[in-house]
């Protein structure tokens, strides 16, 4: 009889082939700055722990005071059992930061963006989303049953086009957007986006997972960068990256949440966030509010590597200047984009070498191969300068051979 599963290692060979194979590897001892990696000490370009925190032992004392407190698990969903009251402070502390009415915590930001979706559109409905939007964005979509159409990367005059073409054919419109592109680093046009949403009655749902705790005067995310506060926009965000925890939200009407807690399937039929990550990721908003020399140094230093950057590629001989190009960013993320899989993992590899680690990224998770480099308020200019050396002596830029 024919082997029902001999397509596995098939399909793992193409992906060896294509250079596309992924696997996990094992980080040592406290996240930070500089993890260790086979007992090597090397810096960490490769987090999203952008403001420092989920080392801090401010939170580590809070998340052992709510297990003791509370226990290892919250045994329930959150209608029924699951509910503790640390779970509404960190709603209350979301809503605040976010100058919401309410806000919903879910128990991770996947789960927050598959069940928003679900609970805003459905077959009778359209969504348009950007062609860069992470997966729980694009899932999320597809498992609404809404008619998805992809517009192209923050370009407003595909959006009005396809606005245009389909949002009369169907009842609900819903824009999706990253508010910070986390494989990119730039940010989506948000007012545009609203311009155009309320010229044709559209719903508007912002991923804010990449700049909640990174962008605006307070670290609240794309709505206060762009001082769009007054205008109704879905905010959805993580727990897991600046919030140094795990989990996921959505903040925005009180309405609004209000209903999420009653249509959104993944927030009503799953485990509320233990008592520990509750407790982690309010100690973190606190620790934005009362330190903000976080965000200050967060800016810093992704300007600053990026200056450097920039300045790398321009230093590199003509013909190679075309295979390298640092992607426009705003925020905390920084690409260097490479011609192919093959070359940033070598590059990968070669900063590992010499004590950096960053992620390669490759397809199908981009469409071009890139580092990616995240900053956070904790590394030193050392540190960056030691990623910078690390680069120039990986890129082709002295000898004119291809890396
Ligand atoms: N949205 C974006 C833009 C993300 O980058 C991520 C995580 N990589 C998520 C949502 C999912 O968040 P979580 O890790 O909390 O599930």
């Amino acid at each position: 009889m024919a082997n029902p599963y001999a397509w596995v290692s098939k399909s793992l060979e193409t992906l060896h082939r294509a250079n596309w194979y992924r696997q996990v590897r094992a980080l040592e001892g406290m996240c930070g700055p500089v993890v260790r990696v086979n007992g090597r000490p090397l810096v960490n370009l490769a987090s999203n722990d952008y403001l420092g925190l989920a080392g801090d032992a401010r939170l580590i004392e809070a998340t052992i005071a709510a297990t003791k407190s509370y226990g290892t698990g919250t045994t329930g969903s959150r209608l029924l059992s699951g509910h503790r009251e640390l779970h509404s402070e960190l709603e209350q502390a979301i809503a605040t930061l976010k100058k919401t009415e309410d806000a919903i915590v879910f128990s991770s930001g996947y789960l927050a963006n598959i069940g928003t979706i679900s609970a805003l559109v459905n077959s009778r409905d359209v969504i348009l989303t950007d062609e860069y939007n992470h997966s729980s964005l694009k899932n999320g979509a597809g498992l609404s049953g809404a008619k998805m159409m992809e517009y192209d990367h923050c370009n407003l005059l595909d959006l009005a086009d396809k606005l245009k073409e389909y949002r009369l054919s169907y009842r609900r419109c819903l824009i999706l957007s990253d508010g910070v592109f986390g494989m990119d680093g730039d940010v989506c046009p948000l007012p545009e986006i609203l311009n155009l949403a309320e010229q044709f009655e559209a719903m508007v749902m912002i991923d804010d997972a990449h700049s909640a705790g990174v962008l605006g005067e307070t670290g609240a995310g794309c709505v206060e960068y762009f001082g769009c506060g007054n205008r109704p926009v879905v905010q959805m965000g993580t727990l897991s990256k600046a919030f140094a925890s795990l989990g996921g939200y959505v903040a925005g009407s009180a309405e609004l949440i209000d209903l999420l807690r009653n249509r959104a399937a993944s927030w009503i039929y799953t485990t509320g966030l233990s008592p520990a990550d509750t407790a982690a990721a309010l100690g973190a908003i606190a620790l934005l509010n009362q330190e903000p020399w976080r965000l200050i140094n967060l800016h810093k230093n992704a300007c600053y590597l990026k200056a450097q950057i920039d300045q790398l590629v321009i230093s590199l001989p003509d013909d190679q200047r075309q295979h390298f190009r640092c992607l426009p960013s705003d925020s905390a993320i920084v690409c260097l984009q490479v011609k192919d899989a093959a070359t940033v993992l070598h590059l990968g590899e070669q900063l590992k070498d010499n004590g950096i680690f960053v992620s390669a990224v490759r397809p199908p998770t981009v469409p071009v191969s890139r580092l990616r480099m995240s900053v956070m308020a904790t590394h030193t200019k050392a540190h960056l300068d030691q990623c910078v050396l690390a680069l120039r002596q990986a890129l082709p830029i002295s000898t004119g051979v291809a890396p």
